[in-house]
């Protein structure tokens, strides 16, 4: 049996029942994609539901306001995906007549569609020869052929889309696609594959030298930034400060306590006023993302002097209709807020 046959046989027996799976809408197909990319299967089946429930065509996707689309996002990380899916939204009803496109070509044209997305879509929904390479297609044809180009190089990149273009079937290419990627889910996993159940474990080069953990091969490291923010928390009647982030930086557009970044964890206070008195000072757990890492330390102060309310004052209950970022978000769901 060839490859793709063994793939696609396994994939058979072995899918697992996803909602974007039982159709081929490719709205439904991109906004899965979109997404998964970075998150887990069961985080993001829940935001795919609570996604097609309020936005259940790509039309009632492009007329949301931005932010309505980030506080549905809210806590899935990397916001940009989220404003993109909103552009490209507004690409397809407008220059699309608010018809999906339907060729890898088209499709790419759309705000931050990447030549994975475009593949998987065309594929899936059209039956386009396009293969789709993701970290899990990585390691399984890394594994698979004992190949140690490493998969962050431009050379690595073209490589291993070259050879996973050869291995496309002639049918059923949108199933042998999504078959590779859950192999790569399902058994081929990073730390311990299960190779004995796997169908193509026979002529597996990795496995046959119990080599598994030295693919796939990267060459750098992602350097972490340290930033060290400073957020001022302070209550006025029972009502808290926010703004809106607008700067070109992390979390655009959501919504946070006034922000000092200092260049170094503070243990004094980082503002004074006559107008406050500080009454708290809570450290919040590092936070990790892609190339940063977040110390923050939350600044609680009580306003002392009379100040008038305007919108930017909000009650505790009404955090939940903004877009925040997780790191706020956890602050306020830990009930710290009097
Ligand atoms: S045999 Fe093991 S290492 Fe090789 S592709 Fe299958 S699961 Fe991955």
């Amino acid at each position: 049996m060839s490859f793709s046959n063994k793939i696609l046989s396994w994939y058979n027996v072995n899918k697992r029942d996803l909602p974007w799976r039982e159709s081929k809408n490719p709205y439904f197909v991109w906004l899965s994609e979109v997404i998964l990319q970075q998150t887990r299967v069961a985080q993001g089946t829940a935001y795919y539901y609570k996604f097609v429930e309020h936005f259940p065509t790509v039309q009632k996707l492009a007329s949301a306001s931005e932010e309505e689309i980030l506080n549905l996002w809210q806590g899935l990380g990397y916001y940009s995906r989220a404003r993109n899916l909103h552009k490209a939204a507004q690409q397809v009803v407008n220059e699309f007549n608010g018809e999906f496109p339907t060729t890898y070509k088209d499709i790419l044209t759309l705000k931050g569609v990447g030549d994975y997305t475009a593949s998987a879509i065309s594929s899936i929904c059209f039956g386009e020869q396009k293969a789709v390479v993701d970290g899990n297609v990585y390691r399984v044809l890394a594994r698979y052929f004992g190949l140690d180009t490493p998969i962050d190089s431009t050379q690595g990149r073209k490589q291993f889309k070259v050879l996973a273009e050869e291995l496309l079937p002639t049918k059923e290419v949108g199933e042998y696609n999504q078959g590779l990627m859950e192999l790569g889910a399902l058994v081929c996993s990073p730390k311990s594959p299960d190779c004995v159940r796997c169908p193509i474990n026979k002529s597996c080069i990795a496995y046959s030298k119990n080599t598994m953990a030295n693919f796939p091969v990267k060459s750098k490291k992602t350097k972490q930034r340290k930033r060290y923010f400073n957020y001022l928390v302070i209550e006025n009647k029972g009502s808290y400060y926010i703004e809106k982030r607008i700067e070109k930086d992390i979390w655009k557009n959501m919504y946070q306590f006034p922000l000092i970044e200092t260049s170094k964890e503070q243990e004094s206070p980082v503002y004074t006023s006559s107008d406050l008195i500080l009454i708290g000072r809570k450290v919040a757990k590092k936070h990790v993302l892609s190339h940063q890492t977040i110390y923050a330390v939350f600044w609680e102060y009580k306003q002392i002097k009379d100040r008038e309310l305007n919108p930017n004052w909000i009650k505790v209950n009404d955090f939940s209709n903004k877009p925040l970022p997780r790191l706020i978000e956890l602050y306020v769901e830990g009930g710290l807020l009097r």
